[in-house]
């Protein structure tokens, strides 16, 4: 079973990074007949009657995609998902269900396919709204929009004795990590608190650097104030390092630096020119703040940030279709451009309810007709964010789903192209 964990020791992975590859590769799974099962499930603990709905929907959901199949075939057609399929998440679902039992997330989603020898399941801090299908490629929104709204962020606390990176992803604190020098002790230490998901290993403590330490005076001398200095420069250069080293592993983090004026710019001339340009300031920040306060103060930042990001993009790239530069705007251009692979980025109404025709011979999509337009093949209806999601992520695009915008409700699609 393909569980979306991460336990391989020292590398620092993220889960919205690895989340994002496996959204990917599953977009590029595409079957001739309605055979991928997608089970998306609210399984919040400590809540029975949200589980025992969860267990109902998915129940009758799962009935429904095997009276379809056993009608197609009665009909002498595919039947699509196989038994082997339907069985396999109706035992799952009921080992997480029953009383007492442990889900694997909040929220859950499984893909199954025998015959494409397909079994990813996905656990998320989060829960998803109930839904079963039976599709020709994975149900993808869902996941999609919680890609987008996990995006990482390095929170770097830092000091001039005492210093933390806290990671957080998928809305959930990764993993913390304390450097500190010690002025009495004469030594530094740092380590990573483990959270709930990927372990890193002790990588601070393996940091260069860090464990040999020369011998020095604590005598007010003049050079002690010198010798401070550079002990103080020393623990700067290892934070960035380990900031690098994490910045490195999980692609590119939101990073955001709190620290008293002046020091947090003695530690940023650490950092590599581009990534110094990327570094965001905040105020209001208490470091001294428990735990799951940063973890609150920070979940609601990124949300702030990333929507604020969404909404400007969404503006340049309508400017962008307006003005017939490198842009496109409601489904039929989108849809043209996405068939071109010229997408970069695509914006689109989450709560979306539309159809597209996707021809059964050569995969042409088109919003209307029975015949398809390239080739003349029968046409059968699919849903046209999903196939849209699924062009975006084939090609590489940032896919970024917009709720509640006036403008992005009346064009449903706009996307921002490459050429
Ligand atoms: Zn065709």
């Amino acid at each position: 079973m393909d569980l979306l964990r991460i336990d391989e020791p020292g590398e620092a992975i993220s889960p919205t990074f690895l989340l994002d590859a496996k959204v990917r590769e599953l977009a590029g799974i595409e079957a001739d007949s309605p055979r991928i099962l997608s089970v998306y499930l609210d399984l919040t603990i400590r809540d029975a009657p949200r589980r025992e709905r969860a267990r109902i929907d998915a129940k009758t959901g799962l009935a429904r995609v095997d009276r379809v199949a056993e009608a197609r075939e009665a009909g002498g057609i595919d039947r699509g998902v196989a038994k082997v399929d339907v069985d396999k998440a109706r035992e799952r679902i009921g080992s997480w269900t029953a009383p007492g039992a442990q889900a694997p997330g909040r929220g859950v989603a499984m893909f199954l396919s025998a015959e494409d020898g397909l079994d990813l399941l996905v656990a998320a801090p989060e829960p998803f709204t109930n839904e079963v299908r039976a599709s020709r490629g994975a149900v993808l929104v869902p996941l999609v929009r919680l890609m987008d709204e996990g995006s990482d962020a390095v929170l770097v606390l830092v000091d001039r004795d005492r210093s933390r990176i806290v990671h957080f992803a998928l809305g959930a604190e990764v993993a913390t990590m304390h450097l500190e020098f010690d002025v009495a002790p004469r030594h530094r230490q740092g380590d990573w608190g483990n959270r709930t998901r990927p372990r890193y290993s002790g990588g601070a403590l393996n940091a260069p650097g860090l464990a040999a330490q020369g011998p020095w005076s604590r005598q007010p001398t003049p050079h002690y104030q010198e010798h401070m200095e550079s002990e103080v420069a020393e623990h700067h250069r290892a934070l960035a390092e380990e900031v690098m080293r994490l910045y490195a592993g999980i692609g590119t983090p939101r990073l955001v630096v709190h620290g008293p004026e002046g020091v947090k710019e003695a530690f940023e001339r650490h950092l590599p020119d581009e990534v110094r340009g990327r570094v965001e300031h905040v105020r209001g920040l208490d470091p001294a703040h428990p735990q799951g306060d940063l973890r609150a103060w920070i979940t609601r930042y990124v949300a702030e940030k990333r929507s604020q990001d969404v909404r400007d993009g969404l503006a340049r790239a309508h400017g962008a279709a307006l003005a017939g530069g490198h842009g496109a705007m409601e489904p039929q251009a989108v849809l043209d451009a996405l068939q071109g692979r010229r997408v970069m980025d695509l914006y689109f109404d989450a709560q979306m309810v539309a159809e597209a025709r996707q021809c059964s011979d050569c995969g042409h999509l088109q919003l209307a007709g029975t015949e398809c337009a390239a080739c003349g093949a029968d046409t059968g209806s699919v849903d046209l964010g999903e196939a849209m999601v699924r062009l975006a992520l084939e090609q590489d695009a940032g896919v970024h789903p917009v709720e509640g915008d006036e403008t992005m409700r009346r064009l449903q699609a706009v996307a921002r192209l490459r050429f």
